[in-house]
Protein backbone atom coordinates (compact mmCIF):
# COMPACT_ATOMS: atom_id res chain seq x y z
CA UNK A 1 0.00 0.00 0.00
CA UNK A 2 1.47 3.20 -1.25
CA UNK A 3 -1.84 6.03 -0.75
CA UNK A 4 -4.53 6.53 1.48
CA UNK A 5 -7.71 4.95 0.55
CA UNK A 6 -9.54 8.12 2.17
CA UNK A 7 -7.51 11.15 1.20
CA UNK A 8 -5.15 10.22 -1.38
CA UNK A 9 -2.12 10.89 0.36
CA UNK A 10 1.02 8.97 0.92
CA UNK A 11 1.07 6.50 3.72
CA UNK A 12 3.91 5.09 6.09
CA UNK A 13 4.79 2.29 7.74
CA UNK A 14 4.55 2.50 11.29
CA UNK A 15 3.36 1.51 15.05
CA UNK A 16 0.24 3.50 15.64
CA UNK A 17 -0.07 4.42 19.65
CA UNK A 18 -1.33 1.75 21.57
CA UNK A 19 -0.75 -0.84 19.17
CA UNK A 20 1.33 -3.93 18.50
CA UNK A 21 1.91 -4.06 14.88
CA UNK A 22 3.43 -2.07 12.23
CA UNK A 23 0.09 -0.36 9.98
CA UNK A 24 -0.14 1.79 7.12
CA UNK A 25 -0.98 4.91 8.71
CA UNK A 26 -2.15 7.87 6.33
CA UNK A 27 0.37 11.21 6.40
CA UNK A 28 -2.55 13.69 6.56
CA UNK A 29 -6.08 12.62 7.66
CA UNK A 30 -3.87 9.61 9.94
CA UNK A 31 -6.55 6.84 8.67
CA UNK A 32 -4.85 3.72 9.98
CA UNK A 33 -4.88 0.75 7.24
CA UNK A 34 -5.47 -3.00 8.83
CA UNK A 35 -4.22 -5.53 6.97
CA UNK A 36 -6.19 -8.66 7.35
CA UNK A 37 -5.94 -13.15 6.05
CA UNK A 38 -7.95 -13.45 3.13
CA UNK A 39 -10.41 -16.64 3.45
CA UNK A 40 -10.54 -19.04 0.45
CA UNK A 41 -13.49 -21.65 0.69
CA UNK A 42 -14.04 -24.37 -1.41
CA UNK A 43 -15.63 -27.63 -1.92
CA UNK A 44 -15.04 -31.19 -1.87
CA UNK A 45 -17.69 -32.41 -3.91
CA UNK A 46 -18.61 -36.03 -3.84
CA UNK A 47 -20.13 -38.11 -7.07
CA UNK A 48 -21.01 -41.87 -6.61
CA UNK A 49 -17.72 -42.08 -4.55
CA UNK A 50 -15.68 -39.54 -6.28
CA UNK A 51 -14.46 -36.36 -6.21
CA UNK A 52 -14.48 -33.02 -8.61
CA UNK A 53 -10.98 -31.72 -9.16
CA UNK A 54 -10.28 -29.04 -11.81
CA UNK A 55 -7.17 -28.55 -13.78
CA UNK A 56 -6.46 -24.98 -13.41
CA UNK A 57 -6.05 -22.27 -16.44
CA UNK A 58 -4.78 -19.78 -14.60
CA UNK A 59 -1.57 -18.61 -12.71
CA UNK A 60 -0.28 -19.41 -9.88
CA UNK A 61 0.03 -23.18 -10.72
CA UNK A 62 -1.41 -23.02 -14.64
CA UNK A 63 -1.90 -27.05 -15.41
CA UNK A 64 -2.12 -28.51 -12.06
CA UNK A 65 -5.31 -30.07 -9.96
CA UNK A 66 -6.90 -28.29 -7.30
CA UNK A 67 -10.73 -28.44 -5.66
CA UNK A 68 -13.28 -25.80 -6.77
CA UNK A 69 -11.76 -22.90 -4.71
CA UNK A 70 -11.82 -19.39 -4.11
CA UNK A 71 -11.30 -15.88 -2.22
CA UNK A 72 -14.66 -15.11 -0.68
CA UNK A 73 -16.25 -11.95 -1.19
CA UNK A 74 -18.27 -9.51 0.78
CA UNK A 75 -22.00 -9.87 1.57
CA UNK A 76 -21.72 -14.08 1.27
CA UNK A 77 -21.51 -16.87 3.37
CA UNK A 78 -18.64 -19.21 3.62
CA UNK A 79 -20.98 -21.80 2.37
CA UNK A 80 -22.08 -19.89 -0.64
CA UNK A 81 -18.78 -18.79 -1.46
CA UNK A 82 -17.67 -22.65 -1.46
CA UNK A 83 -21.10 -23.56 -3.73
CA UNK A 84 -20.34 -20.25 -6.10
CA UNK A 85 -16.64 -20.99 -6.76
CA UNK A 86 -17.78 -24.04 -7.51
CA UNK A 87 -20.63 -23.04 -10.28
CA UNK A 88 -17.84 -21.10 -11.56
CA UNK A 89 -14.54 -22.90 -12.50
CA UNK A 90 -16.23 -26.54 -12.64
CA UNK A 91 -20.24 -25.26 -13.89
CA UNK A 92 -21.07 -27.85 -10.81
CA UNK A 93 -24.17 -26.88 -8.69
CA UNK A 94 -23.65 -28.63 -5.29
CA UNK A 95 -25.69 -29.23 -2.13
CA UNK A 96 -23.31 -28.04 0.57
CA UNK A 97 -22.55 -30.32 3.52
CA UNK A 98 -20.56 -29.20 6.40
CA UNK A 99 -17.51 -27.69 7.29
CA UNK A 100 -14.67 -30.35 6.72
CA UNK A 101 -11.35 -28.24 6.54
CA UNK A 102 -9.61 -25.28 8.02
CA UNK A 103 -5.90 -24.54 6.84
CA UNK A 104 -3.89 -21.58 8.67
CA UNK A 105 -1.34 -20.30 6.10
CA UNK A 106 0.15 -17.38 7.84
CA UNK A 107 2.90 -16.12 6.16
CA UNK A 108 0.83 -15.94 3.09
CA UNK A 109 -2.01 -14.54 5.29
CA UNK A 110 -4.41 -17.01 4.16
CA UNK A 111 -7.47 -19.64 5.70
CA UNK A 112 -8.62 -22.32 3.49
CA UNK A 113 -11.96 -23.87 4.61
CA UNK A 114 -13.38 -26.40 2.48
CA UNK A 115 -16.94 -27.64 2.54
CA UNK A 116 -18.33 -31.24 1.88
CA UNK A 117 -20.92 -31.48 -0.47
CA UNK A 118 -22.89 -33.33 -3.07
CA UNK A 119 -22.30 -33.00 -6.53
CA UNK A 120 -26.06 -32.38 -7.81
CA UNK A 121 -26.87 -34.51 -10.75
CA UNK A 122 -23.23 -35.57 -11.25
CA UNK A 123 -22.99 -32.54 -13.71
CA UNK A 124 -20.32 -30.66 -14.19
CA UNK A 125 -18.02 -28.74 -16.65
CA UNK A 126 -15.07 -26.38 -17.02
CA UNK A 127 -15.49 -22.51 -16.23
CA UNK A 128 -13.10 -20.14 -17.69
CA UNK A 129 -10.55 -20.45 -14.83
CA UNK A 130 -10.60 -24.63 -15.57
CA UNK A 131 -9.04 -26.68 -17.95
CA UNK A 132 -10.80 -29.11 -17.28
CA UNK A 133 -12.77 -31.23 -14.68
CA UNK A 134 -12.80 -34.46 -13.54
CA UNK A 135 -13.89 -36.84 -11.16
CA UNK A 136 -11.62 -39.09 -9.42
CA UNK A 137 -11.24 -42.07 -7.21
CA UNK A 138 -9.03 -42.10 -4.54
CA UNK A 139 -6.12 -44.24 -6.66
CA UNK A 140 -6.91 -42.17 -9.63
CA UNK A 141 -6.10 -38.69 -7.87
CA UNK A 142 -3.11 -36.85 -9.40
CA UNK A 143 -1.58 -36.61 -6.18
CA UNK A 144 2.00 -35.43 -7.66
CA UNK A 145 -0.04 -32.86 -9.55
CA UNK A 146 -1.85 -30.76 -7.05
CA UNK A 147 -1.92 -26.87 -6.69
CA UNK A 148 -1.84 -26.44 -3.19
CA UNK A 149 -1.19 -28.21 -0.23
CA UNK A 150 -4.42 -27.26 1.34
CA UNK A 151 -5.69 -29.25 -1.25
CA UNK A 152 -3.69 -32.31 -1.01
CA UNK A 153 -4.46 -31.98 3.05
CA UNK A 154 -8.10 -32.27 2.92
CA UNK A 155 -8.57 -34.33 0.42
CA UNK A 156 -6.47 -36.83 1.81
CA UNK A 157 -8.54 -36.19 5.41
CA UNK A 158 -11.74 -36.78 3.35
CA UNK A 159 -10.55 -40.46 1.78
CA UNK A 160 -9.27 -41.39 5.09
CA UNK A 161 -12.78 -40.05 7.08
CA UNK A 162 -14.50 -41.95 4.02
CA UNK A 163 -12.59 -45.34 4.90
CA UNK A 164 -13.67 -44.74 8.66
CA UNK A 165 -17.17 -44.05 7.94
CA UNK A 166 -17.29 -40.82 9.69
CA UNK A 167 -16.37 -37.57 8.55
CA UNK A 168 -14.93 -34.66 11.34
CA UNK A 169 -13.40 -31.62 11.21
CA UNK A 170 -9.76 -31.25 10.09
CA UNK A 171 -7.14 -28.35 10.78
CA UNK A 172 -3.57 -27.80 10.19
CA UNK A 173 -1.58 -24.82 9.94
CA UNK A 174 1.11 -25.17 6.84
CA UNK A 175 4.65 -23.24 7.12
CA UNK A 176 7.12 -22.25 4.47
CA UNK A 177 8.09 -24.97 2.63
CA UNK A 178 11.94 -25.22 3.71
ZN1 LIG B 1 -5.63 9.84 4.46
Amino acid sequence: MKFCSHCGAPVELTVPPGDTLPRYVCTRCAAVHYQNPRMVVGCIAEWEGRILLCRRAIEPRYGLWTLPAGFMENNETTAAAAARETLEEACAEVEIERLFALVDIPHIHQVHLFYTARLCGGRFGAGSESLESRLFAENEVPWQEMAFRSVTFALTAWFEDRRLGSFGLHTTDLRPLA
